[in-house]
């Protein structure tokens, strides 16, 4: 029998705002936003629980919550170089589609996609063609097919559920998912990727939670872009979890106007840690249709980690992610610490900005010295060198 505090997620569901004019009552709209706002949802879905309005700053028009969940007029600006399934989860060139709830780009993950639907609708979303539209409801037939395709791939090491929002399937639903893959042998590991820690966290139940133990060894992956999102309730539910011995990651998306900046990012990641979540990747956005508006250059995501390195924690720093369009696979955008100086001797440069010698070896020779000279492991410079270094750097003399 369920008891009152596990069905509270399907209330908040259920209570959610998916009609623009309902949101006068929440939020101060103008009258030309509503007016967008209808035309907007004719397009896009939309969709807000209570308890994530209740994390808005009604009185902002800027609040970076607010800009997450409420469309937005530029979302019908398609640009050229926008497309429609970003990622290329269909991509019939690389053979990456074996059977229609598969994506299976890597040789030994698969992502399975077992509901369109989700807690709330990302405004920023890559996979918009798709989330909370029902045309991708699945058929149970096409679920038997995504099982065939496991069970006959024996190269399939993980299995990542995700969506849609896995954790919008009810309980029973999920668990027999789980069960069946479960009982395939060759797959040691299921992910599960969810934003509704974030939308709805009343979805983490006890009930779920002993459920989802029995399949261990299991990652759940949050999706926490901003530290608002990070509230005692999300944090008291997604303990349940680290608790029973769940691992817990977080991805997160680089946005404008929302999370783009030193300060937030700190606070996101600072936050995460301390509430056991590890950081894991911090995605460039994707060229979905009518979401440039989010879109920051790439360099900005590469300074922010670069200052954020030496003043977090190392394991606070999420891998900043680049999805190469059409499903060629991810790459990480680095700032590279490691140049060259006139000579080929590397020149390392230090969180503070500095510059020191290094070599990967230890004996005098490949430290281009005397034998009989005084080896010290880190050489530093003097300031003028260091002045020198910097400009020869800066003009890109260095390789
Ligand atoms: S939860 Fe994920 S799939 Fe759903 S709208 Fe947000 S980004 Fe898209």
């Amino acid at each position: 029998m369920k008891t009152e505090h596990e069905e509270r997620w399907i209330v908040e569901d259920r209570k959610a705002i998916r009609n623009p004019k309902k949101l006068k009552d929440h939020l101060r709209l103008t009258d030309e936003q509503l007016v967008d706002l209808m035309e907007i949802r004719k397009v896009f879905r939309m969709k807000i629980t209570p308890y994530y309005l209740s994390l808005i700053n009604k009185e902002d028009p800027d609040d970076p919550l607010l800009k997450m969940c409420l469309p937005d007029k530029n979302e019908m600006i398609v640009r050229k170089g926008e497309l429609n399934d970003p990622i290329g989860d269909i991509n019939d060139e690389l053979e990456n589609h074996p059977t229609p709830l598969i994506t299976h780009r890597y040789p030994d993950r698969v992502l399975l996609f077992p509901t369109p639907f989700c807690g709330g609708y990302c405004r920023y979303c890559f996979r918009r063609r798709l989330a909370g539209n029902p045309d991708y409801k699945y058929k149970k037939s096409l679920l038997e097919d995504a099982f065939n395709y496991l069970e006959k791939t024996s190269a399939i090491r993980e299995v990542i559920l995700s969506g849609g929002d896995p954790l919008m399937l009810h309980d029973h639903e999920l668990f027999s998912l789980l069960e069946r893959l479960k009982a395939i042998p060759h797959i040691r590991t299921i992910r599960i990727h969810t934003r509704m820690p974030v939308w709805n966290p009343y979805r983490i139940t006890d009930d779920l939670v002993r459920g989802l133990t029995k399949f261990q060894p299991l990652w759940i992956v949050t999706h926490f872009n901003h530290p608002n999102e990070l509230s005692d309730t999300a944090m008291e539910h997604v303990s349940r979890l680290i608790d029973r011995g769940i691992m817990v990651l977080n991805q997160e998306v680089l946005l404008k106007g929302v999370n783009d900046t030193v300060e937030i990012q700190r606070e996101l990641l600072l936050t995460l840690i301390e509430n056991r979540i590890k950081p894991y990747y911090l995605h460039y956005l994707d060229k979905a249709e009518g979401i440039s508006h989010f879109r920051t250059d790439i360099k900005t995501g590469i300074d922010i980690l670069k200052e954020l390195r030496g003043t977090v924690p190392g394991y606070a720093i999420p891998h900043y992610i680049l999805d190469i369009p059409r499903g060629y696979g991810k790459v990480p955008f680095q700032f590279h610490y490691i140049n060259e100086d006139e000579k080929g001797n590397i020149i390392v440069e230090t969180p503070e900005g500095d510059y020191v010698p290094y070599s990967e070896y230890c004996d005098e020779k490949s430290m281009g010295m005397k034998e009989d000279a005084d080896v010290k492991p880190i050489m530093l410079f003097s300031k003028e060198d260091k002045e020198h270094l910097k400009e020869m750097l800066k003009n890109g003399n260095g390789k």
